[in-house]
C-alpha cells in the first residue's frame, strides 16, 4: 500500500546525515531537534504553538485532557474513523457521542451534530479522514454557539488546505479549532521511522498545559501541577522528521497525481464511484478509498492479490459496532451511511513514489475485474 524505501533511498543522504547528528551528540531525549522540528512545523502549518509527542493517539488524548473535563462529559466525533479517536475519549472516562458521515467525503455529517447536543456536551472533534478537511465553518460556529471545545483529529490530513468560504482564505487543516492533532506513524503524510506525533494550537494557555501534560504534568523540574504521561517525541525520529517536512508539499502533490490518474480511469463507470471532493478543502489523499456496486469486494481483493497488488479496507466495522464499544447501545441501523460504506469501499495503493506503469497496471486490473466478473 506504501513504498517507504523508495521514498527513503531519494534523501538517504539528508536522513542519514541529520540521524549522524543526533547519534555524535547523543541528546536523545529533549534534544534541540525535537525544538527545531516542533519551530519548523509550527511554521509551515501557521499556529503559534506545536508540541510534539510520542504518537497521535497520545495527542489526541492530551489534547482531551487540557481541556480540564469530568468522567461523563460528552464528545462527539464520527463514527467512521480509526479506533484512536474514540478510544481516547473512553479511557478518559468520557462519553464519545457517534456522529453518521456524509455519503460523499465519508467526514462527519456536520448538519447532525446539533441534534445531539447535550447540557453535558464539551467538545467536538472532526476527523479529516483520508486527507480532506470536515466541514469547519459549519462547526466552528455550532462550538461556538454551544461553548465546546474543537478538537481537530489531523491524522490523515497533515498538508491539506482548508478553504473559507469568503474571502479566498486558505489555512493549513488543523489549525482552525482549539487543538489540532496529527501523527507520524510512518505511513502517514508526514511519516517518521517509528512512531510519533504532536499537537498544535493558536493558545498559549493551552500550549503550555499540553506541553506539561506531555512530561508527566512537570512545569518545573520534578515540580508537578498536573496529572500527566510520558509521551514524548524522540530526538532520532524529529531528525527525520526536520528532513522530510521539507518535502510534505511535494508529497501530498505526488499523491494527488496518482490520484488524478485513478480519477481519470474510474471516473464515469457504471460500478466505480470516485472519491469527492469538496468546495471547502484541498485533498492530499491520505487515502484513495472507491465505492463499488454490484461488485463481490471480496472476490475483488483476491483478484488483485494475485496479481500482485495489494488493497486494504479502512474500515470494515463502523465504531459503533465494534465489541469494545457495545457499552454505548448504539445498534445496526444507527448510522446507515457509515454501515453501507464499510460494506462496499476499497483503498487502493497510495503513496509518493507510483509510478505511471504502477498505475496503469493496477487501474487496468481493476477494471478488467469490473467489467467480466
Ligand atoms: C493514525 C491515526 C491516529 C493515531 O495515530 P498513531 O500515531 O497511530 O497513534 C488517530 N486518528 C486517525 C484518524 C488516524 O488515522
Amino acid at each position: 500500500m506504501v513504498d517507504l524505501k523508495g521514498q527513503y533511498q531519494k534523501i538517504k543522504n539528508e536522513i542519514d546525515d541529520s540521524l549522524r547528528e543526533v547519534f555524535d551528540t547523543t541528546a536523545f531525549i529533549r534534544g534541540p531537534k525535537v525544538k527545531e522540528f516542533e519551530t519548523a512545523l509550527a511554521s509551515y502549518l501557521g499556529v503559534k504553538k506545536v508540541i510534539a509527542c510520542a504518537n497521535g493517539t497520545d495527542a489526541l488524548q492530551v489534547a482531551l485532557m487540557a481541556l480540564e473535563l469530568k468522567p461523563g462529559d460528552e464528545i462527539i466525533t464520527s463514527d467512521f474513523t480509526f479506533i484512536a479517536t474514540v478510544e481516547v475519549i473512553a479511557l478518559l472516562g468520557l462519553k464519545p457521542v457517534l456522529i453518521d458521515v456524509d455519503i460523499n467525503t465519508f467526514n462527519i455529517e456536520a448538519h447532525a451534530i446539533e441534534n445531539v447536543i447535550t447540557d453535558r456536551t464539551k467538545a467536538i472533534i472532526p476527523v479529516h479522514l483520508f486527507g480532506q478537511c470536515s466541514n469547519m465553518e459549519k462547526i466552528m460556529s455550532i462550538a461556538q454557539k454551544y461553548n465546546l471545545y474543537v478538537i481537530e483529529d489531523n491524522a490523515q490530513a497533515l498538508g491539506t488546505e482548508y478553504i473559507f468560504s469568503t474571502g479566498n482564505n486558505r489555512v493549513k487543516s488543523g489549525t482552525i479549532g482549539d487543538i489540532g492533532c496529527t501523527s507520524f506513524f510512518p505511513s502517514k503524510n508526514l511519516g517518521c521511522y517509528g512512531d510519533g506525533g504532536a499537537l498544535f494550537t493558536n493558545n498559549d494557555e493551552l500550549a503550555e498545559r499540553i506541553s506539561s501534560l506531555v512530561n508527566h504534568g512537570m512545569t518545573m523540574q520534578y515540580y508537578h501541577d498536573f496529572v500527566g504521561i510520558n509521551s514524548r517525541l524522540d530526538s532520532v525520529q524529529a531528525a527525520i522528521l526536520l528532513i522530510k517536512l521539507k518535502y510534505l508539499d511535494n508529497y501530498c502533490k505526488e499523491r494527488q497525481k496518482a490520484a488524478a490518474y485513478y480519477n481519470r480511469k474510474f471516473s464515469g463507470h457504471p460500478k466505480l464511484i470516485i472519491p469527492a471532493g469538496s468546495s471547502f478543502s484541498s485533498h492530499v489523499f491520505h487515502q484513495y478509498t472507491l465505492r463499488f456496486i454490484d461488485v463481490d469486494r471480496q472476490k475483488l481483493m483476491e483478484y488483485l492479490k494475485s496479481k500482485g497488488i495489494p488493497t486494504a479496507i479502512y474500515y470494515p466495522v463502523p465504531l459503533h459496532l465494534q465489541n469494545a464499544y457495545k457499552y454505548l447501545n448504539y445498534t445496526e441501523g444507527d448510522f446507515p451511511v457509515t454501515e453501507a460504506l464499510c460494506k462496499t469501499i476499497i483503498s487502493l495503493p497510495m503513496h509518493t513514489e507510483l509510478d505511471e506503469e504502477q498505475l496503469e497496471y493496477i487501474t487496468t486490473n481493476i477494471l478488467n475485474f469490473a467489467d467480466n466478473y
